[in-house]
């Protein structure tokens, strides 16, 4: 059986291409007073794609701990925020490629080692990925690029 996805065998049609504003960003501090911000009032969409219904519900869930136990929220999310960050690296990294970084970043997907640890293990590659980008970002100057203020210093 022929692999359908193979380039150039693929005999589609675009009926419909629009573009739509994407707007993203992130809130600091988390809480003001009673009000707690989350899902994408407190910069829980992940940037990377754009997918913000699983960090939103988390994001939720750890309002409702954070009132049930009187806890510091700006705390309780603190892990979630660093995935938000993580993401962020990642689109920043995404909006300086070309088409042919695409296909070569996709092209790096296929291979057999990272279809492993993706289908076959649970390291969270995106996670690590942004950590990588994190850690490169303290040591690069990407300003013009980078679509977050700087870190906040989050006691
Ligand atoms: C086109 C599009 C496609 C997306 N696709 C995906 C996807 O495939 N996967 C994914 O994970 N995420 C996706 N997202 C993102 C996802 O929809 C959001 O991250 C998620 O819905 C955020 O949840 P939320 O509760 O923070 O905000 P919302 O879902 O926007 O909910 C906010 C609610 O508050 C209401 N509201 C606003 N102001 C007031 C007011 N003054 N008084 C009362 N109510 C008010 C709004 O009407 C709305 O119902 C997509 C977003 C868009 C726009």
């Amino acid at each position: 059986m022929e692999d359908f996805s193979l380039p150039g065998k693929i005999d589609y049609h675009i009926t419909e291409s629009f573009l739509l504003p994407h707007i993203a960003g992130t809130a600091y501090p988390h809480q003001v007073g009673n009000i707690l911000l989350v899902g994408i009032s407190g910069g829980f969409m992940e940037a990377f794609l754009g997918f913000g219904t699983v960090s939103s519900i988390r994001s939720g869930i750890l309002a409702a701990r954070a009132i049930a136990t009187n806890s510091p929220f700006d705390g309780l999310v603190k892990k979630l925020d660093q995935e938000m960050r993580r993401s962020v690296r990642i689109r920043e990294a995404l909006n300086t490629m070309r088409n042919a970084d695409y296909d070569r970043l996709v092209s790096l997907g296929t291979l057999p080692i990272i279809k492993q640890i993706n289908y076959n293990t649970n390291i969270p590659i995106l996670n690590v990925a942004g950590s990588v980008l994190e850690l490169v970002r303290k040591s690069v100057d990407l300003t013009e690029k980078s679509i977050l203020p700087p870190s906040p210093k989050i006691s």
